[in-house]
């Protein structure tokens, strides 16, 4: 499948190959247009200075950033920014956009290229960066130039906009071939949360552009001084490091869903925030029917199958805000913030338990097994649910409670959602496959 990621662009929907055309020819545009400005070899020194610094910069954080682009696959920016921008500042267009691509071409070598990023998504960020440079550097200009003293505010106010404004392209360009494309990374409709990229993305991206615009006025003055943007810089570079892997160690890595710890700790938080607001939440445990059974016919890795594919039912099945975890083995726990207190608040949790077991009913698993393709249907799941605060208005209370259910849904003859509760409505009894 990986034989040519090069040309995977061609595999996209149309309008998106449209879009991400018409922004690298754009990005060609302007750079011709405005590379008519005669350069003079200061300039020229300048940005061979600023290339080689990012080299030195990306081969210093080679090992951070390999492993960020590993467990961060959505994130689209990297704190080269730090000299793109200063080059987008200092330089005429054409030459800053050199810079750029010589920028970008090593981090391909280094970074894109092992990590497997598609080289057309590599294009086109290079090209997204020389615009959002063209931009900020218009701004600049416009502006007065970058600061010259004490009493040149206007000139601040200048390098303040062209952070935001480069921010803006980039990230305007990056939701634009993301909206055309039509699928987010995680393969279920495009939100705005896609589009827009993580806050916490954003705001690293603006702080590496304000390092990017103080190595620049450095560079303007006392270009020795840039040997102290460094060790901030690849500091800059560890915090984020630190983040993602706070992200890998609480998702569970076969199902790609909360694990029990980050689970417990999440769900127990908004247990919490549910009470001091006055609402109720529920909680739902799941356990596969007869999961032994699906590994004794087709082996354990089928059965891992099984168990990815039910969590992407079980993720797929509930909002965003709703926390999905693996608890341990071939069992899941959902936990429902913002139900209503009582009746209706257990009458909508036992409607998602019955939209979760009827997916995992549906569900048809392909499987590669050493007998060959083949596909797992006839799957079943045993729900137990219960509820803030009738259940109890602490998580472990509300959880013994869903548990006390499950097993009686398990008893009831499996393949059945049962939810606490004294007005109990009994469910229809289904046939276990
Ligand atoms: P029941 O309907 O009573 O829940 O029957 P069951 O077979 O699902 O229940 P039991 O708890 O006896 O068995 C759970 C099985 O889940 C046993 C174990 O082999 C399997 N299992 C647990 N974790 C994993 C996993 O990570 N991968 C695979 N393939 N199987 C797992
Ligand atoms: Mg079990
Ligand atoms: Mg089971």
């Amino acid at each position: 499948m990986d034989a040519a990621p090069g040309w995977a662009l061609w595999r996209l929907p149309v309008p998106a190959v449209a879009a991400v055309i018409a922004v690298e020819a754009a990005a060609i545009g302007v750079v011709v247009l405005a590379g008519r400005a005669p350069l003079s070899s200061a300039q020229i020194g300048l940005a061979v200075f600023l290339t080689l610094l990012s080299i030195v910069h990306t081969e210093l954080a080679t090992g951070i950033e390999r492993v960020r682009r590993r467990t961060a696959e959505t994130s689209y920016f990297d704190l080269s920014s730090v000299w793109t921008f200063a080059a987008a500042l200092l330089l005429p267009p054409a030459l800053a956009a050199a810079v750029i691509v010589a920028v970008y071409a090593h981090l391909w070598q280094r970074v894109w290229r092992p990590a497997k990023v598609p080289l057309y998504r590599h294009v086109y960020t290079t090209a997204t960066v020389v615009l959002a440079a063209v931009a900020a550097h218009t701004v600049v200009t416009f502006a007065g130039g970058l600061p010259h003293g004490p009493e040149d505010l206007g000139s601040v106010v200048g390098v303040a906009v062209a952070v935001l404004l480069y921010v803006a392209v980039n990230t305007a360009l990056v939701a634009l071939a993301i909206s055309m494309s039509g699928v987010s990374s995680g393969g279920s409709a495009v939100g705005l949360k896609d589009l827009l990229g993580r806050w916490d993305d954003n705001a690293l991206e603006v702080a590496t552009l304000c390092m990017g615009a103080l190595a620049a006025v450095a560079l303007g003055s006392a270009p020795g001084l840039i040997a102290l943007a460094l060790p901030p810089i690849l500091v800059l570079h560890r915090a984020v490091l630190v983040r993602q892997l706070e992200e890998v160690a609480s998702t569970d890595s076969k199902t790609g869903l909360l694990n029990a710890a980050a689970w417990q700790l999440q769900a127990g938080r908004s247990v919490r925030r549910m009470q001091r607001m006055g609402v109720g939440a529920g909680v739902l445990i799941l356990d596969l029917d007869h999961f032994k059974g699906v590994n004794d016919a087709h082996g354990h890795l089928a059965g891992d199958d099984v168990l990815s594919a039910v969590a992407g039912e079980l993720r797929a099945g509930v909002r965003d805000n709703d926390l999905v975890g693996r608890f341990g083995g071939e069992e899941f726990v959902v936990m429902l913030p913002d139900l209503p207190i009582g009746a209706a608040g257990r009458a909508e949790l036992r409607m998602v338990g019955e939209r979760l077991r009827e997916r995992v009913e549906r569900l048809d698993v392909a499987v590669d097994t050493p007998d060959g393709m083949l596909t797992i249907t006839g799957l079943s799941v045993s729900i137990g649910g219960a509820t803030v605060p009738a259940d109890g208005t602490v998580l472990e209370q509300v959880l013994k409670t869903a548990d006390a259910s499950l097993y009686a849904a398990k008893r009831g003859g499996r393949n059945l959602v049962q939810i606490a509760g004294p007005v109990e409505i009994p469910a229809a009894r289904k046939p276990t496959p």
